[in-house]
Order: structure tokens, then sequence, then C-alpha cells
């Protein structure tokens, strides 16, 4: 089977235009078939209130979730800053610990959603886990290993291929993070 790669067109409205300069605001992804799920709005609501946890603790705000069969197995925030570990990424400690809990690596039948889009290593760690399907937020033009920089997930070159699903609630996902280095710059 082909494994698709999707987009969803954000709606705009003015207010976006206060973030426009952000790194992190969903650009110009032109839509095609795919809709979302039907619950993923849902689990990417929950990952951005773990997005805003991370704020609230001074990191990076990126949030994540992994889901199998509707279920949260895991979810976790950035931790890079407290951990003082360049891996402390919120999909790094996801899929960890869903591997622990389910007491396998392979997690072809799960599902990750993270606000933003994974970078090299946690795109890396995606094909490793088999897992079967991403769900993400915003997009990153400066480290992105889905869309942006690099398209791990379709390289036919690697061992596994997996559906990709991105733009759902970029604009939040997006601002949480502008507004967050907004902050640091002020
Ligand atoms: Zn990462």
């Amino acid at each position: 089977m082909d494994k698709k790669v999707s987009y969803i067109r954000a709606s705009r409205t003015p207010q976006d235009d206060n973030h426009k300069d952000s790194d992190y605001v969903l650009n110009s992804m032109t839509t095609n078939s795919d809709a979302p799920q039907y619950d993923d709005v849902f689990w990417m609501k929950k990952a951005l209130e773990l997005a805003q946890k991370a704020a609230d603790q001074d990191e990076v705000p990126v949030g994540s979730i992994l889901v199998v069969d509707g279920r949260i197995i895991s979810k976790s925030f950035n931790k890079k800053e407290q951990w003082n570990t360049p891996i402390g990424h919120a999909e790094v400690i996801c899929v960890h610990r869903a591997s622990q809990k389910l007491g396998r690596w392979r997690l072809s039948d799960a599902t990750l959603y993270v606000t933003l889009e994974p970078c090299v290593m946690c795109a890396g760690l995606l094909v490793q886990s088999r897992i079967g399907r991403l769900v993400y937020g915003a997009t990153d033009p400066k480290g992105g290993g889905i869309h942006s920089l690099f398209r791990l997930a379709e390289d036919s070159r690697l061992n596994h291929r997996f559906d990709v699903t991105a733009g759902v609630l970029a604009e939040e996902c997006g601002k949480i993070l502008s507004d967050f280095f907004r902050r640091k710059r002020a």
C-alpha cells in the first residue's frame, strides 16, 4: 500500500497575521485529499495541553501523545533543559515510555501525535519504532525531518515508511512556540 502524506489547510483569520513572522506557523502547504481522522483534533488538543506544560516549565513547548486503539499509551513534552540531554524531545520520551509500557518496541499499531513536525532524530526514531502513523501540527522549516528538510517518512531507501497527516491545529501549535520565543527575546 502506498503511504500517504496529507495536509490540512488551516483557516486563517485576521489575528493570525500577528504571528506570520513565526518559523512555526503552517506555511503555504497545499491541501490534498485526506481530511484528518475524526479523533485527530481531539488528540492534538491533548498534545497542545502538554506543550503548554512544557512552556510553563520553561521548555520549548512541544507536546506528544501516543495512541493505540483510541487509548493513550503515553504522553510527554519536551524536557531537554530539565534533563540536560539532546534526546529530551517529546517524541523520544513518548515512544520510549510506550515501548516500556507495552513491552515491545514495534509500534506499528500506534499513532504518534506531536505539536511540531519531528526533527531528523525523532523522524529516525519513528522509523526505528515502525510507527503506524504520525500526526503533527506546525511545520518546522529549520529542522523538520518529515517534509521541511527531509522526507524520512516516505524514503524508500529506509526499511519502514508510515502515513503522515500534517497541519492538525497547526496555527495553535505554531502560536504556542512563537509566543514562547517572543517571551524569551523580550
Ligand atoms: Zn526531535
